[in-house]
Parts: C-alpha cells; sequence; structure tokens
C-alpha cells in the first residue's frame, strides 16, 4: 500500500482540503508555497497518470480543477499552476500550486518553513470554499 493509499485511508495524518467517493486532496508536506496541494485517485495505486483508464482520469482532471477553484478563492495567489512529477511518491497526484510567479513551480528553489498550525488553518480555509462549489 502506498504512503498516499494510507493518507486516503486516514491511517497517516494528513491536512484534508477536498474529498469525494473517489478522489483525496491534502496539502503537501513540504510545500513551494502557501496551498500547495496534491489531488490523488484513492483507490488506484498506478505511478503515472497517464496509464489511469479514462473516467477516472477525467475524474482526477474534474475534482483537481475545483480543488484549484477552492485554493484561488482562499489562498492569495495570481493563479493556480499545475505540475505532474511522480519522481517521489509511485502514486499518481496533481500538484496545485498558489502562484505569485512562475518561479513559485520550482522544484528545486528553497520552500518556505510553515508550521503546523499555519498548514491546519490554509487547509481549513481551502476545505471551505470547497464546500461552497
Ligand atoms: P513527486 O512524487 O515528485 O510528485 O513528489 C511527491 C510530493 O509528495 C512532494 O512534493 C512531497 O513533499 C509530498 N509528500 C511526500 N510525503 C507526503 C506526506 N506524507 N504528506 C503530504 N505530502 C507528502
Amino acid at each position: 500500500m502506498t504512503i498516499f493509499t494510507k493518507i486516503a485511508k486516514g491511517e497517516i495524518p494528513s491536512w484534508k482540503v477536498a474529498e469525494s467517493d473517489e478522489f483525496y486532496a491534502f496539502l503537501d508536506i513540504n510545500p513551494l508555497a502557501p496551498g500547495h496541494t496534491l489531488v490523488i485517485p484513492k483507490n488506484v495505486e498506478d505511478d503515472y497518470i497517464f496509464h489511469l483508464d479514462e473516467a477516472t482520469y477525467a475524474g482526477l482532471w474534474a475534482f483537481a480543477r475545483k480543488v484549484a477553484l477552492a485554493i484561488k478563492a482562499a489562498v492569495p495567489c495570481k493563479r493556480v499552476g499545475v505540475a505532474v512529477l511522480g519522481m517521489e511518491v509511485p502514486h499518481t497526484h496533481i500538484h496545485l500550486v498558489p502562484l505569485q510567479t512562475e518561479g513559485d513551480l520550482n522544484f528545486r528553489k528553497e520552500r518556505p518553513v510553515l508550521t503546523p498550525d499555519q498548514q491546519a488553518g490554509i487547509a481549513a480555509s481551502i476545505l471551505a470554499e470547497y464546500e461552497k462549489l
């Protein structure tokens, strides 16, 4: 079982920002910017997004779209950027990153340090916006 499956099942804690029957979104533990979110399918562990069946693939992006709208409403940013890497965790995930500049999507940059309380507050704000959609 991948670490992200354990997160989706609640066996490992995460800062949840949105959830549906099939998909789950939570804050990245080492964010590029405040509000950096990961979006995953709960029940598919394939590590390559383009291996997903068409329905799961389309559903994942539709869910990510709603999460991005919630992030934009909750976190001050110019727009929400998207990246798919999967170099570290072998469970398909989409990165959603609030952007002020294009440099905010540089995965080699120095990352801001956020306290657990700050992460919890950001997650609660995004979740509140998600629930309005
Ligand atoms: P990648 O697989 O290259 O797309 O990167 C995996 C991402 O998952 C990185 O940005 C990590 O900071 C993030 N990550 C790893 N473990 C956790 C965790 N337990 N909770 C939240 N994010 C995580």
